[in-house]
């Protein structure tokens, strides 16, 4: 049982409290990116488990007319068991995903798998282009990538990046990595017609998409995380802004939790709260 202090950035353990949530958030016109929580397995069993639990997941998606769809982890399909459990495991997810009409987000993990994450996210964005992959800006080579990705079909999430890098590839400074983020947003803008996707919960980076926006006519959507700015996300979205929330599900929610209550003091006082129950 997920205790209630971590229920605010967790959509329950079971497909059936992620399908909830997710038709809880489009009441509110804000659509559902789920993801099954998992990550890291260096045995092939669990990667395959969780990718059966996402092709039923999109099973339950196609049943519903529900504006909800999955984002999934490389190293959680078996990337760090071997690229071809990876790559096969993908490959049967974006099955279930195109015999249900459901788009299938690519997360990013560390810089050592930015490459092999690439080639599989193109080997199957040629077939079934409804997919995107997330790119990071304090990688130095993001540039390129989004480059490459804008020549393909499929979507791309800039997002700041959350893994500690070494300085040779990316940028370890803060408001570097701000100045990157702005200049990637903006290339991305000149470069996707189809649209971007804004992962981000930084207010400037948001009014900053919407000034992008207005000067080139690109389409945009902004992504943020269960449990953060979710008051900001509702008055988006009632402004008319195209808003997905990134819902994470399932039994490993505990390092997660963490994660989230170590990134910023205000959500450790938050969880402190619930304890004591005020
Ligand atoms: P930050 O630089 O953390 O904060 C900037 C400003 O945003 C703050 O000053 C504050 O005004 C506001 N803010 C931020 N957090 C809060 C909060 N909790 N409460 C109130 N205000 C806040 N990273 C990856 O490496 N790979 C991925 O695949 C990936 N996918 C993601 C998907 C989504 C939908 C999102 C939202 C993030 C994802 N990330 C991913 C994480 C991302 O890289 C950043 O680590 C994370 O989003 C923090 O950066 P930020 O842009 O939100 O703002």
């Amino acid at each position: 049982m997920i205790p209630p202090i971590a229920r605010r950035f967790v959509a329950g353990e079971s497909a059936a409290s992620a399908m909830d949530h997710a038709r809880g958030l489009n009441d509110d016109g804000i659509g559902a990116i789920l993801n099954l929580l998992g990550e890291h397995y260096d045995e092939r069993r669990p990667a395959d488990e969780d990718t059966r639990t996402y092709c039923d997941l999109l099973d339950e998606i196609g049943e519903t007319s529900l504006d909800a769809c999955i984002s999934v982890k490389p190293s959680q399909l078996g990337l760090d068991v071997g690229e071809g459990v990876f790559r096969e495991n993908l490959e049967r997810i974006v099955e279930a995903a195109a015999a249900n009409e459901a788009f299938v987000w690519m997360d990013m993990e560390d810089h050592t798998t930015t490459e092999a994450t690439l080639d599989a996210f193109e080997a199957q964005v040629e077939t079934y282009p409804k997919m995107g992959l997330c790119l990071q800006a304090n990688l130095k080579r993001t540039p390129s990538d989004i480059e490459r990705l804008a020549d393909r079909p499929g979507r791309m999430r800039l997002v700041k990046g959350a893994y500690d890098e070494p300085p040779e590839v990316s940028y370890t400074d803060k408001a570097r990595v701000n100045e990157a983020y702005r200049e990637n947003l903006e290339f991305a803008f000149q470069e996707f017609d189809a649209g971007v996707a804004v992962g981000s919960h930084d207010p400037e980076m948001i009014d900053y998409a919407k000034d992008l926006h207005e000067e080139y006519g690109t389409p945009y959507e902004v992504q943020m995380l269960m449990g953060v700015r979710e008051e900001a996300q509702r008055d988006l979205a009632a402004d008319g802004v195209t808003v997905y929330q990134y819902a994470p599900y399932g039994d490993r929610w505990l390092s997660y939790f963490y994660r989230r209550v170590m990134e910023r003091k205000e959500n450790a006082l938050f969880a402190l709260r619930a304890v004591l129950g005020r």
